[in-house]
């Protein structure tokens, strides 16, 4: 008989790919996370994979590399699912085992064309053992440098500031002064635990002002790593307090398309990049490989989702007792990207389009009514055309996507290296337009360097 596993963390998506397989003559496993589904295949030597790409615990790229590194797993065929229609994915996706690519939603038909030759399960021959992860392993994994618990939730203040709001590349200069022109960076601060959001080039002032705060005092701070292109982990090799041999760091992310995340930290510092490699910081810096989608940061509860970004991009949702924090710096809407591409093609698919309302839809539940959300608004409406597909979302759709959820406050994020202060502007004021037409409520500012927000002042200790 012949048999495929499908890894897919859907459970709507499972259960459709399965009754149509199952129809089709096919024995059907079924696994929730990358881990799980490897696990699987090993013990199953199906003829086929199915592999979503945005998956907890081994993302569907790291699945492709690591099954292919198994000489005896060749003859199984591997075929990606997924909502990215980045052709960079695709790439990555085929450059890592895949034999085939499939854009969501998988119709019968789709399946019926990848899936025709396929007969019964490869003969067994020799032993498959587990894959082993192809990149470096977490390492120090749940060090415990941290306080995992404070006494006394009341005095928790809870604040958000920011220290690199810019997107793609820096932008200083006397038209971009009072937005600022740094890459993402946030501080997220919750009693006295330190949590920083990306380390673009605005991490860079921000580890001398916490060097400034913390004089002589050690530091112990938690990284929060979105993704790793550069925009968000350039600044890094600058961050002072890496350099001091008493400060703790830790970074946590998760894996990206192509590698770990030290790895990519570590590359960026290579001798040909920088005169420092990151294993000559002084400073005590662990890193940690997230697996699940959500963790606690001592008193953060972080809940994590996949953004619709080239390779592997994560929003964060970090809640504490002083409100809720929704991080997604770098999405693009799907509904636009949908119906841009298939007007672009002349082919209208109401299918996809219905997918991609219900993949917004998840998103917009992800956010929820969160006191603050960060949100990418890297373009206006009239730019959005010419940069389909780069990841980024036009600014009405981030409002859009806002008043949908519920959310609070919207700061826009991940301004445009092209808009200046003025721009910046005219596109807070549409964006309050929007939300009067709605006759919803919603604060909405752009998110700007030094701009400081409390969402829990300190209580007196009693
Ligand atoms: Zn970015
Ligand atoms: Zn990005």
């Amino acid at each position: 008989m012949k048999s495929i596993v499908v890894i897919e963390d859907d459970p709507i998506t499972r259960a459709l790919l399965q009754q149509t397989l199952r129809r089709d003559g096919w024995r059907v496993l079924e696994a929730e996370d990358g881990e799980a589904g490897l696990s699987l295949v090993v013990e199953n030597r199906p003829a086929a994979v199915l592999c979503d790409l945005h998956i907890p615990r081994r993302n569907g790229f790291q699945v492709c590399r690591m099954l292919r590194a198994q000489p005896e797993l060749a003859g199984t065929k591997i075929i990606v699912t997924t909502g990215s229609r980045f052709g960079n994915d695709r790439l990555t996706a085929l450059a890592a085992g895949a034999d085939e690519y499939l854009v969501k939603p998988i119709l019968p038909a789709d399946l019926a064309r990848v899936l025709p030759n396929v007969g019964a399960d490869p003969v067994a021959n020799g032993q498959v053992a587990v894959p082993a992860a192809p990149n470096e392993p977490c390492e120090l994994k749940n060090v415990g440098l941290f306080k995992t618990a404070f006494p006394d939730d009341s005095d928790l203040r809870t604040t958000v500031r920011f220290w690199g709001v810019r997107g793609s590349l820096p932008t200083p200069g006397p038209t971009t002064v009072r937005t600022g022109g740094n890459t993402s960076c946030v501080e997220f601060r919750c009693g006295d635990q330190i949590i920083i959001l990306d380390a673009g080039t605005g991490i860079r002032a921000l580890g001398a002002s916490l060097a400034q705060e913390f004089k002589g005092r050690d530091l112990h701070i938690t990284i929060l790593i979105t993704h790793t292109h550069w925009d968000h982990i350039q600044g890094f090799p600058f961050f002072g307090p890496a350099y001091s041999p008493t400060n703790k760091l830790r970074i946590l992310g998760y894996e990206s398309a192509v590698g770990g995340l030290r790895t990519a930290l570590f590359e960026q510092m290579e001798t040909a990049y920088f005169p420092i490699s990151l294993s000559q910081m002084a400073g005590r810096v662990v890193f940690e490989e997230l697996e699940d989608m959500k963790f606690q940061i001592g008193p953060v509860a972080v809940q994590s989702v996949f953004s619709n970004h080239p390779g592997i991009c994560l929003a964060y949702r970090l809640t504490t007792p002083g409100g809720v924090v929704v991080y997604m710096c770098d999405h693009e809407v799907y509904l636009r990207q949908e119906r841009l591409t298939q007007e672009r093609a002349g082919k209208p698919n109401a299918a996809a389009l219905e997918f991609a309302r219900r993949e917004d839809e998840k998103l917009a539940r992800f956010i929820g009514a969160a006191d603050v959300l960060i949100c990418d608004s890297q373009y206006d409406e009239s730019e959005y055309p010419s940069r389909l597909g780069w990841g980024h979302t036009c600014m009405d759709d981030t409002v859009a996507l806002a008043l949908q959820a519920g959310a609070k406050r919207l700061c826009l994020f991940h301004h445009d290296p092209d808009h200046d202060d003025t721009k910046v502007d005219s596109m807070v004021e549409r964006a309050r337009l929007l939300v009067e037409e709605s006759g919803k409520t919603l604060e909405v500012d752009a998110a700007r360097e030094g701009q400081e927000i409390v969402l829990k002042a300190a209580t007196a200790k009693k």
